[in-house]
């Protein structure tokens, strides 16, 4: 694992407690920084603190339901609050309503929530914070579905174009303050949001066969992306949707 130097910096992450947040926060936490762990799943967020401080790392915890401005302003207070500033923010909690009807009301107002306003809030709020300490580094969670269609789930889809959109404006209003703001766009990744995926013998051979490596991504291979962005290593990398998806979108 590389040590991306990230010694003396605050990173937030959002959907901290699964797959890719939870796989991030290591990573950020791995690389010397001190890492702001927020979820809706208490117990799991906790437990990647946990995991975080057994490690030798430091961390804290706070819950924060993305979809709530009130949320999102107080889980960025905390974050300045207990470290005096944030350098790094990684704002990834997203929800997949893969077995539901997105074209009903509820489930794509939901959708758009977590998925499309939820970024846009903690990256203003993020941002606010950055502007005034003079720098920092956004990398918003987008997906495949953010750069090609599918045919199964507008909402989703519209949502994670939405957050591409949304990095390229973030990199172009705050390039001058010194804040490089980009995305990465994962393919099928093996997380708890893809289980009964992978469960599935056949549905996982079909994901299996429409990437080129051959197999499901690790959340680890998303987090080493983000953190990378977020380093000092990326420093003329702004506003570019990075796919992480083992070239499924190549074909
Ligand atoms: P995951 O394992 O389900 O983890 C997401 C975490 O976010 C969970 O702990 C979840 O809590 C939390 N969360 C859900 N709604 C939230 C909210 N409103 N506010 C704050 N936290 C919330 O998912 P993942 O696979 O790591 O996905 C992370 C991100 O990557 C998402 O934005 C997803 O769309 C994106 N992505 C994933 C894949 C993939 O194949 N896995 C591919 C492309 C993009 P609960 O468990 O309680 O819901």
């Amino acid at each position: 694992m590389i040590d991306y130097g990230l010694q003396g910096r605050v990173a937030l992450v959002t959907g901290g407690g699964g797959g890719i947040g939870r796989a991030s926060a290591l990573a950020f936490a791995r690389s010397g920084a001190s890492v702001v762990v927020s979820d809706v799943d208490d117990g799991q967020g906790s437990e990647t603190v946990h995991l975080i401080r057994s490690r030798g790392g430091n961390a804290i915890y706070s819950r924060c339901d993305v979809s709530d401005p009130a949320q999102v302003q107080g889980m960025v207070a905390s974050a300045v609050d207990t470290f005096g500033r944030l350098d790094c923010a990684f704002n990834n909690a997203g929800i997949n309503s893969i077995m539901l009807d997105e074209y009903d009301d509820e489930v794509w107002s939901r959708a758009i929530s977590v998925n499309l306003t939820g970024v846009m809030m903690c990256m203003r709020e993020a941002a606010a914070v950055m502007v005034k300490q003079g720098g920092g580094a956004i990398v918003n969670t987008a997906s495949i579905n953010g750069v090609v269609g599918n045919p199964g789930q507008p909402a989703y889809t519209a949502a994670k174009h939405g957050v591409v959109g949304l990095t390229r404006h973030g990199a172009l209003r705050w390039a001058s303050s010194g804040i490089r703001v980009n995305a990465v766009c994962p393919g099928v990744i093996d997380t708890p949001m893809t289980e009964q995926v992978a469960a599935d013998p056949a549905l996982r051979a079909m994901i299996e066969g429409m990437t080129p490596i051959g197999r499901m991504g690790r959340a680890e291979e998303v987090a080493e992306a983000v953190v990378w962005l977020c380093s000092d290593a990326a420093s003329f990398v702004t506003g570019h949707p990075l796919l992480v998806d083992g070239g499924a979108t190549a074909i």
